[in-house]
């Protein structure tokens, strides 16, 4: 078996994953609720998991040495955080299988006839063979020998991506985070009825606009719609979805009467439990001006800061760059796939696995578990089949 490579060293996503730590999977034993964490191949991914998923990553890395530890948030990560032992067992892993790694042997064409699969190399030559596994990632190139061999694309776009706010008194808040907000993003071209993407998660503040969890999940999800809009839009904010919007009102007319000769501005109630200069920002675009006392506050006022608290709203001009990871929405249609086997439908004896295929997850180790479960089942089809 050869695996062709055309960069100079394999598995180069692998060494720059999750910071250089490699996020390897995710703490999530139940392949019903595994699937959840995919917007796209949620469906086709219930039966490959249940034949490989995540507790049989650990497991298998554990038979080859390499421990994996799991974080808070269920990530999961080599005991070492350095991305580099799971590239060594990886590359060792396949010596042991006696895979031949061609590296710097870019792919420029694979054609089919009755002898099998030509792979032409850029550097000249071709190679034959009767089962051909493409798993060039979100590579055009490798797009295109798809669409050669008979397949359809879902238009690849970016997911996984921070919001571009250019909002200067907002990014003068880079480094404040908030656990946890609720963000809500209205879409400029939403249709009456069309529910709007929502999560809720940790939210942080950065020198370009918003990134965290929330709004990662919330770039997943929307990865298509946002594209299709040119990536702006409205982010509307709950800063404190854990409490109603009553019992706010009631704080805050509390507040006053309690606080009357006390700056606004100067710290929030004890029962909002906010970022002191996040507070601040607030009260501003409330139009509270930096000195007001609490025993001035106007109704006006007091309805506009329960607005900024539970729905403010700012203007998104574009994505930015998540650096510990992102992934392609879009690639080689589903149903033109089986799921048993990771074969082609439509070109027999090709086999898919990894981001090529229309599935991308969530951040924090969904999309390699998608990629070690599809080059899982891949695998063993086409071992099977040679030893038969
Ligand atoms: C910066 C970054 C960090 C990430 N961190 C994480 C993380 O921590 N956890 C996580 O779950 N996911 C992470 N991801 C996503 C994850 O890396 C991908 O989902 C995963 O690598 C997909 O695996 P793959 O094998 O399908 O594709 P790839 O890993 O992209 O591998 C495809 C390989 O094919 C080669 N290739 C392409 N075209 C050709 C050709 N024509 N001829 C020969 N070779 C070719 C490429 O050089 C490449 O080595 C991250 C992504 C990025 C960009």
């Amino acid at each position: 078996m050869v695996l062709l490579e055309a960069a100079r060293e394999p598995l180069g996503k692998v060494r720059i994953s999750g910071g250089g730590r490699c996020n390897v999977t995710h703490a999530c034993f139940d392949p019903a609720v595994l699937v959840q964490h995919y917007p796209r191949g949620h469906k086709a991914l219930r039966g490959p998991f249940s034949r490989f998923q995540p507790r049989d990553t650990v497991a298998w890395f554990r038979r080859r040495g390499v421990t994996l530890k799991t974080e808070a948030d269920g990530r999961m990560f080599p005991t070492t955080d350095d991305s580099a032992t799971i590239v060594n067992c990886l590359v060792r892993a396949a010596a042991d299988a006696g895979v031949q790694v061609e590296t710097g042997a870019a792919v420029t064409a694979v054609s089919q006839d009755a002898q099998g699969f030509a792979v032409q190399l850029r550097a000249g030559g071709t190679l034959r063979g009767d089962r051909l596994l493409l798993a060039t990632g979100s590579s055009p190139q490798g797009y295109r020998i798809a669409q050669s061999l008979g397949h359809t694309l879902a238009p690849p776009v970016p997911s996984l991506f921070t919001f571009n706010v250019p909002e200067p008194a907002l990014r003068e808040l880079a480094g404040v985070s908030v656990e946890p907000a609720q963000v809500t993003v209205k879409l400029p071209n939403q249709k009456p009825g069309q529910k709007p993407l929502s999560q809720t998660g940790p939210l942080l503040i950065t020198h370009w606009g918003l990134s965290g969890p929330a709004v990662l999940k919330l770039s997943a999800w929307g990865a298509r719609v946002l594209h299709d809009c040119g990536y702006r839009a409205i982010a509307q904010i709950n800063w404190l979805p854990t409490q109603s919007p009553d019992s706010l009102r009631q704080i805050l007319q509390q507040t006053k009467d309690d606080w009357g000769k006390r700056v606004i501005r100067a710290a929030a109630p004890p029962e909002i439990s906010l970022p002191r200069r996040l507070w601040d920002y607030l009260g501003d675009r409330a139009q509270v001006p930096p000195d007001q006392r609490w025993a001035d506050l106007s109704k006006i006022q007091l309805h506009r800061l329960l607005q900024e608290l539970t729905q403010s709203q700012h203007a998104v001009a574009g994505k930015g760059v998540f650096k510990d990871e992102f992934v392609t929405c879009g690639g080689v249609s589903l149903p033109e796939v089986d799921f048993k086997t990771m074969s082609s439908r439509v070109c027999p004896g090709l086999y898919l696995a990894g981001e090529i295929l229309d599935i991308d997850g969530i951040t924090g180790g969904f999309n390699f578990q998608s990629a070690w479960t599809t080059g899982w089942l891949a695998g063993r089809a086409i071992a099977t089949l040679a030893d038969s």
